[in-house]
């Protein structure tokens, strides 16, 4: 591809200075002040920032085409500034296997509007194959608690399993939420206060301290996903540096008492818990005692959804308002652009190892332009998820205007410009 470049105002170095980038063979190559190649779009008063990276969506793909597949979930991802996805692996099949990764690698490639890396799951049945599964993989799922379709791994093959992903030095990424503890305070949830109560903090907590007795002396990346709970915050306020910690914008924005607690729509695992839990989320992303803000992107239709209290699916969509939430969150003043593009770009970057997530000479030229005046209002009819409605209905967002990846660009005036298969896999 050939040079071209960009203007606009640049945010670099924690402030933000009018700038060009140029842009060579998918990559940034210079940024300067003044620079003008024969191919040069000016964006005017708009800002450049890099574009987000959401290390958690489930795109259901292959096995629940009516919620999701890859190739909504992306076109989802890319209107939201999502340059890159990394998959969950409770898909059908599930990728527990070589055959499942292969073939979901090959399906996958197909149909991703943005790029993307696949997760391995482990689990009692496949421990003694993590090695053969690294090649493929960008990291392993662990669950400790059952959830919506999850691979469950017991409590004492923790240790094993750990160590084993250890060695191939990827990322593990962990849900929190201790199996029997769950079992424990199991009962008929009606309402969001049972559901809360039935997965209670405790749950977190006990997993939690299990993770962290047996990951020591580990040093390849630990993440735990959706922290939720004041309890668990504490216990990983002072952790190895190895284990990174993740939040969920519907743990960040929402708290049980200001919801219809009758309402489906927010049964989420781990649940949306007190006021206190949630102020103490957000005293965690703004105190650089939280690393990550990821979607936990979980569509379920809303025929699904709209059942009985205790029958319907736990899990909320989110991979397309993750940045544009935050992005209004800041202009609000509720956290600033540095932490924010530490929690949804460079620190995602870093866990991953890719070459993103930064405006940088070198980086790959993966950006959004946004206008900071234009503040809109979420409403499911303009969202791109097959699931077709989402749990911020009516908040404040900024969206991107253009999203740019690997300096193609990918989103232009609510339009996608990329075909299905533009997406390359990341991370094996
Ligand atoms: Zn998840």
């Amino acid at each position: 591809m050939t040079k071209f470049t960009v203007e606009g105002n640049l945010y670099r170095n924690g402030s933000f200075e009018r700038g060009c980038l140029a842009i060579e063979q998918g990559k940034i190559v210079a940024i300067k002040k003044i620079f003008k190649e024969d191919t040069h779009l000016n964006v005017g008063a708009s800002l450049i920032l890099p574009a987000g990276i959401d290390l958690h969506v489930h795109f259901r793909d292959p096995g629940f085409p009516q919620k999701e597949d890859f190739s909504t979930g992306s076109t989802a991802a890319a209107f939201g500034g999502i340059s890159c996805v990394f998959d969950m692996p409770n898909t059908q099949p599930q990728t527990i296997s070589v055959q499942a990764l292969t073939e979901k690698t090959h399906l996958v490639s197909k149909k991703s509007h943005v790029d993307f890396g696949l997760y391995a799951a482990v689990c009692d049945e496949n421990i003694g194959r993590i090695a053969d599964l690294s090649s493929l993989c960008a990291g392993f799922k662990i669950f400790l608690g059952n959830s919506t379709h999850s691979i469950r791994l017991s409590r004492q093959n923790l240790l094993v399993a750990l160590g084993e992903t250890n060695r191939t030095k990827k990322i593990t990424l962990l849900h929190a939420e201790d199996e029997q503890c769950l079992k424990t305070h199991e009962g008929q949830a009606h309402t969001l206060v049972d559901h809360l109560r039935c997965r209670s903090a405790e749950c977190e907590e006990i997993a939690i301290r299990d993770i962290l007795q047996n990951s020591s002396g580990l040093s390849s990346p630990l993440h735990i996903c959706h922290l939720s709970s004041c309890e668990g915050f504490e216990l990983l306020r002072k952790r190895p540096s190895n284990i990174s910690v993740g939040v969920t914008p519907h743990h960040l924005f929402f708290d049980v008492h200001r919801l219809n607690t009758k309402q489906p729509f927010y049964k989420v695992n781990p649940p949306i818990r007190s006021s206190f839990d949630r102020d103490t989320l957000w005293y965690g992303v703004n105190n650089n005692l939280i690393d990550i803000v990821e979607s936990d992107h979980a569509p379920h239709t809303v025929e699904e959804k709209n059942v009985d209290f205790a029958s319907a699916p736990s899990g909320v969509p989110g991979v397309e308002t993750l940045y544009p939430l935050l992005l209004a969150a800041m202009k609000k003043g509720q956290i600033t652009l540095d932490r924010l593009l530490a929690l949804l770009c460079e620190k995602p970057a870093q866990l991953l190892k890719l070459p993103k997530g930064k405006i940088e000479v070198g980086r790959d030229a993966d950006f959004i332009v946004v206008d900071m005046k234009k503040t809109q209002t979420i409403t499911a009819e303009h969202l791109h998820s097959k699931c077709g409605w989402t749990p911020f209905e009516g908040f404040s967002a900024l969206f991107p205007s253009m999203l740019f990846i690997r300096g193609e660009k990918v989103i232009d005036d609510h339009q996608i410009l990329v075909k299905p298969g533009f997406g390359k896999r990341v991370g094996e």
